[in-house]
């Protein structure tokens, strides 16, 4: 039998029958994938419908395959076959779907034994309705002329499916109370930041919402007083939170307030306010109008540092309004409120952090400087992607798991309840967690914990786990917030609480290292192709080596009475090492001309992170007086795995063979030099490469101090002469299978 009477069911006449049979919306697309399965004479024939707000798409009715699938399969728009086919709005047609890169098996539905398959999109226009499926236990079973067909059955049946869907949609609004929360969801994100939040979702999109509305619930006979207090209250308030920021975080929040200062000192802004009140507009119409003239001008500007305020702006105009009628957020501020952002800037997460938001989710990669500094604030952070945006409601319930990267919408009693333990469990850890003073393996070996740190805040932490030294300061941070350059000064007032703050400890100051997914807002247009291969660190330095020297001199005088190093990262060759050495040599030639005290006994060295430099390292040892191995380039670069693209993650493996054979090499060649070597990279934070680099060599680690318990717990279960057998063996491993077995060995 012929497929050719596939036309019959193109007839809109025996859709519309079909569906004026039916009682609902599922009988219909029950009955019309029945049709079409046996018009096109193939085994199995689904229908998929799209919900464009959840962005997923729901096995709504087969032919075929397990009925008990109905309601349950669930596909993101581009996952697997038919997600693709609807993403891409067209058809796909495979000989042997599951041979496709892009078959994704869903359990439960019994498709694997189905060959061949076909998807076409169900469309109105450009709007997605949902995929139109057959598949045939025949392989190459469908040809053109069925995809023709079936594209024509699905342009007939997209009328009838939106149609209902729309008035699906219309009943169930009128059906529930508009108040009433949307059903719990669980979005999965990328972790950022670790920790747990729960609050109320609060959106600060950019271009979206631009204008402010007059709040509900002001009270009437407000006057030019109410508002001259209220004006008075926020400015209060806003320099409070400058001089607690200036406390908390003075190295970086350099006046990040200062925008909402200057604008409320503006005569033009509170001065008109104040004039329009005193003409007879309320109070809170007055702040609304003049906010939303404000927003429209930053908005049409030219400049985006002026686009960037307009957040500024409507935070002030809450402040604002808040004080007027007393309502609300408590100070203005945003306790019990989770950020949803679509683009943050760092100082954007330091004012709100320091406003009391309880974390972010933001749309993007894991650029490293917004992860850091959420980390750093202890405030967790999870990223999404641009079609997740549409998952969130404003101010609705939120729970989110920064360490999973989990976000849980409207979230039941019970992963409350389970969170609540969590979080009890972890705190009573913490409790009892202390870091001793002195870290040894089982059987005696002494291993020093250094400390990494982006910033201020992260001292006390880093002092009160017992950090022998600072292993690895970032200094881009008080660079990357800023509006320019931070001068030499600025600089040593920074470097220098570190010092002070390690009474004498080994102080490791990490030069400037941006550009790959660092980039400086002030740095000009520079557009590259390949950031994480451009101007990037040492580079950077060595190109504007005026800026390097200001950098150079604030260590070194930072350093007077200290115990210091200065650290060059991203170093290729010898020639880098030695050029960058010979800046520092020559600030130190002028701090001596200028009389100006500095540490003449600075040690220099660099970071093992280029391939180039494994390779050279004998050469390198020579020279430098130490070297640290930051892994986390090294990985990247040795590997050729962008430590920030999640589709390749699954290869960024410190694992690799290659990764294990370098960290060993460049720790052996170091102690022949009798150099000093560390590990500040990430590998050193994951307990399970702890008796890997033991067994290598290894005697200092640097890493954040909130995994220094973990690590020093996981350090003190190692048997050094056991981990060195172990490390041989793992060293001799060809594949990563083998050091993945062992690995796993090590475990048990
Ligand atoms: C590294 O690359 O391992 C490192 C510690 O530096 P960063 O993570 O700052 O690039
Ligand atoms: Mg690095």
């Amino acid at each position: 039998m012929g497929k050719a009477n596939v036309n019959m069911i193109c007839d809109i006449a025996e859709l519309s029958s079909l569906f004026e049979k039916s009682s609902s919306l599922d009988d219909f697309l029950q009955a019309a994938v029945s049709v079409v399965a046996y018009h096109m004479q193939a085994a199995v024939c689904s229908i998929y419908i799209y919900d464009d707000k959840t962005r997923d798409l729901t096995l709504r009715a087969t032919q075929g395959l397990s009925l008990d699938a109905v309601g349950q399969v669930k596909l993101r728009l581009g996952q697997g076959l038919a997600g693709l086919s609807l993403k891409e709005l067209r058809a796909i047609r495979e000989a042997r779907g599951s041979l496709s890169p892009k078959y994704q098996p869903v359990s439960g539905i019994d498709e694997e034994k189905y060959q061949a398959f076909l998807a076409v999109p169900i469309r109105r226009g450009l709007t997605r309705v949902g995929v139109l499926v057959v598949q045939d236990p025949e392989p190459d079973y469908f040809d053109k002329k069925d995809e023709q067909a079936l594209g024509a059955i699905a342009a007939q049946l997209a009328a009838v499916i939106e149609n209902a869907t729309l008035l699906q949609e219309l009943h169930r609004r009128d059906a529930v109370k508009p108040q009433e929360p949307a059903g719990a969801k669980m979005i999965k994100g990328r972790p950022a930041s670790g920790g747990i939040a729960q609050g109320r979702a609060t959106f600060i999109i950019s271009g979206r919402g631009g204008s402010f509305q007059t709040p509900a619930g002001v009270p009437d006979g407000l006057t030019v007083k109410d508002f001259d207090l209220a004006l008075e209250r926020t400015e209060q308030q806003l320099k409070d939170l400058q001089r607690q920021a200036d406390e908390e975080l003075s190295d970086v929040a350099q006046l990040i307030f200062s925008a909402h200062l200057l604008i409320l000192a503006d005569d033009e802004f509170s001065g008109e306010i104040r004039r329009r009140i005193e003409k007879g507009s309320p109070p809170a119409e007055a702040i609304v109008d003049l906010v939303n003239r404000y927003i429209q001008i930053f908005s049409a500007s030219s400049n985006p540092r002026l686009q960037e305020k307009v957040h500024d702006l409507k935070d002030l105009g809450h402040r604002l309004l808040e004080n007027l009628i007393g309502g609300g957020r408590v100070q203005g501020d945003y306790s019990g409120q989770i950020i949803v952002a679509d683009m943050l800037l760092p100082s954007d997460i330091l004012k709100l952090a320091t406003e009391k938001a309880e974390g972010f989710i933001v749309q993007g990669g894991v650029t490293s400087h917004n992860a850091i500094i959420c980390r750093s604030l202890q405030k967790p952070m999870v990223m999404i992607d641009p079609q997740q945006f549409e998952l969130f409601c404003e101010s609705c319930e939120m729970l989110m798991d920064g360490n999973q990267g989990t976000i849980y919408v409207n979230p039941s009693q019970e992963v409350l309840r389970e969170y609540a333990e969590h979080e009890k469990t972890l705190q009573e850890l913490e409790a009892t967690a202390q870091v001793c003073d002195v870290t040894s393996t089982e059987d005696g070996t002494r291993i020093h914990m250094f400390a990494n740190i982006n910033l201020l805040s992260d001292l006390k932490p880093a002092i009160a786990s017992h950090a022998e030294g600072i292993g690895l300061y970032r200094s881009e941070f008080p660079f990357i917030i800023r509006n320019a350059f931070p001068s030499e000064e600025e600089q040593y007032r920074v470097y220098s609480r570190i010092v002070e703050s390690m009474e004498g400890r080994e102080v490791t100051f990490r030069t400037l290292d941006i550009g790959g997914d660092k980039v400086l807002s002030y740095q000009g247009e520079v557009e590259e192709a390949n950031p994480f291969l451009g101007l990037r660190a040492i580079r950077f330095s060595l190109l504007h080596k005026d800026i390097f020297s200001e950098q150079l001199r604030a260590f070194l005088r930072a350093g007077a009475g200290g115990n210091t190093r200065i650290m060059f990262p991203l170093i290729a060759s010898l020639d880098d090492f030695l050029e960058a050495r010979d800046v520092v040599y020559s600030c130190m030639r002028e701090l001596d001309e200028r009389g100006v005290p500095y540490n003449r006994d600075t040690k220099i060295g660099i970071m093992v992170e280029l391939p180039s430099a494994v390779v050279l390292i004998e050469d390198l040892a020579r020279e430098v007086d130490f070297m640290s191995i930051g892994t986390n380039d090294l990985i990247q670069y040795m590997l050729a795995v962008d430590r920030t693209n999640d589709q390749v993650s699954k290869l960024y493996l410190s694992h690799h063979p290659a990764i294990l054979r370098a960290i060993e090499r460049v720790i052996s060649v170091a102690k022949n030099h009798g150099k000093d070597v560390s590990i500040c990279g990430d590998i050193a934070m994951d307990p399970k490469m702890i008796p890997f680099l033991i067994g290598a060599g290894i005697t200092k680690l640097s890493l954040p101090s909130r995994r220094a318990y973990e690590i020093q717990q996981a350090i003190s279960g190692v048997n050094a002469k056991k981990a060195a057998a172990v490390a041989r063996r793992m060293l001799a491993c060809s594949r990563v299978s083998e050091v993945e077995a062992l690995l796993d060995t090590q475990t048990k």
